[in-house]
């Protein structure tokens, strides 16, 4: 298929860019994914996967020889794995080179559907707060569902305009800004975004992504890094936007050491992944340090709806043991937050429009205690001994949200596939209840 006439003048006129990055273009993308270092996963247990090169510049990140239907694949729903486009991995690498505190607190601003927030969650590895915003509604809930799958306890979702974080000045040691941009590298995997293409749509995105990273400048910390970044190759949105927050906010580029293949941006602004050059669909990524004009210190909020409890007198022990963990009861719930930064999330709380918030263990009933889907995913926190493991065609069909006849004790029992939790059933004997949510549910038919 063609490209549209404007942008293949604009990248055979571009020095930097060239026909190769054309001819790229019209090649078959390839498949990658990186696996959940949560979960205690490894290649062995992903067998129906066909593992190709590691990527170089994330950890427990693969090419695929081949696409597989993940939505086949129990283990895509418990959360083992996440597919994403292997450019945009380079934040893994980016993070590792930052110096930052022991409990850094990070915001992904633009996070659906959740590819970096699931990468910065891994490389978090339970320390800190990830704050993963989304503005679309509809786009939080499924950067709730993938957050809730990847199963960690130090995450907020939240469903907020990066102007709203005005009201958290200098409170984050990183944010993160994927921007919604003219998708120029999507050009490989969806030639209909070609047809989307146009120089006034770049304008707009270059705009639009201005005001994004003006908004949200107040709530990074005075020395904190700003992470800016597209899937486009046009210099508008990459390095006339990075060159405006250096001198328009007030930031230093920094420099970090990537592989080679990735090629240095114009005026050596960040870095590119170019398809031509490293097998991506493409990615702009740069790094910047705010300068240090320090004055607010948040001044810690609180919400009294939200009560702390104990493990032992709500009844949830069976469900979960209480390390570093803090519990609060908000209406019939009951929240697990990290101990290190519940103050934190609770003024996130008073502050935002909060979709997850930590970790959910349990409903509160007149008959007790229901066990909560966001528990079963964290496996750091679900001690829950009663497990019934499922064949591959069984796991399916839960997931499908069906019932089918199946041995086991009376009462919540844990449905593992492969030893890893996909969610609960409510057992009765003869049958069971299945409590996988309605809107999770495998829709397509299963053979
Ligand atoms: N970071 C995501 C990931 O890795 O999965 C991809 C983010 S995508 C490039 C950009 C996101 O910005 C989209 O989810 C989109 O809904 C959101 N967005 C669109 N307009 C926005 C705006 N005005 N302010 C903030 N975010 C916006």
């Amino acid at each position: 298929m063609n490209f549209p006439t404007a942008f293949e003048n604009r990248v055979k006129n571009d020095s930097f860019l060239g026909n190769d990055l054309l001819t790229a273009l019209n090649e078959n993308p390839p498949v990658s994914l990186r696996l959940n270092s949560l979960k205690q996963i490894d290649q062995k247990q992903l067998s129906d996967l066909q593992f190709d090169k590691q990527i170089a510049w994330c950890e427990n990140a693969f090419y695929l020889k081949e696409r597989p239907i993940f939505t086949l694949d129990p283990l895509f729903h418990a959360g083992c794995y996440y597919p994403q486009e292997a450019g945009s991995m380079v934040l893994d690498k980016i993070l590792r080179s930052l110096t930052l505190p022991d409990q850094p607190i990070v915001l992904d601003l633009c996070a659906a559907p959740g590819g970096k927030s699931t990468l910065i969650s891994s490389f978090l590895n339970e320390k800190g707060l990830l704050v993963s915003n989304e503005v679309i509604r509809n786009r939080a809930q499924i950067l709730k569902e993938n957050l809730t799958k990847w199963g960690a306890t130090n995450v907020v979702v939240t469903n907020n305009d990066p102007k709203d974080f005005e009201r958290l000045p200098h409170f984050f040691d990183v944010v993160v800004c994927d921007a919604p941009c003219s998708g120029e590298g999507m050009f490989r995997k969806d030639f209909n975004s070609r047809n989307e293409w146009s120089e006034s749509n770049v304008e707009l995105c270059a705009g639009r992504q201005k005001r994004i990273v003006s908004d949200v400048w107040e709530s990074l910390k005075p020395n904190g890094f700003f992470i800016y970044s597209t899937c486009t190759f046009n210099e508008q949105e990459n390095e006339k936007n990075v060159q405006f927050i250096c001198e328009q906010l007030g930031a230093d580029l920094i420099k970090i050491e990537l592989q080679p293949t990735l090629k240095k941006g114009r005026n050596e602004y960040g870095n590119y992944c170019l398809p031509n050059l490293v097998n991506t669909e493409g990615f702009f990524i740069a790094v910047l340090q705010k300068y240090d004009d320090s004055k607010a210190k948040t001044k810690f909020e609180n919400k009294k709806e939200f009560k702390q409890v104990e493990a032992k007198t709500m009844g949830i022990s069976d469900f979960t043991k209480e390390q570093n963990i803090q519990f609060f009861q908000w209406n019939d719930l009951i929240l697990a937050f990290p101990q290190s930064s519940s103050q934190e999330i609770l003024h996130l709380i008073a502050k935002l429009h909060i979709v997850k918030a930590g970790t959910t263990i349990g409903d509160l009933t007149r008959k007790g205690v229901n066990p909560h889907h966001e528990l079963a995913l964290n496996q750091h926190l679900c001690h829950y001994t009663q497990r019934l493991e499922l064949t591959r065609e069984q796991a399916l069909g839960y997931l499908h949200g069906d019932t089918f006849s199946l041995d086991g004790t009376h009462g919540f029992q844990l449905i593992t596939f492969k030893q890893q939790p996909l969610g609960w059933i409510k057992h009765l004997g003869n049958r069971f209840n299945n409590l996988y949510p309605k809107e999770w549910r495998i829709r397509m038919k299963i053979d």
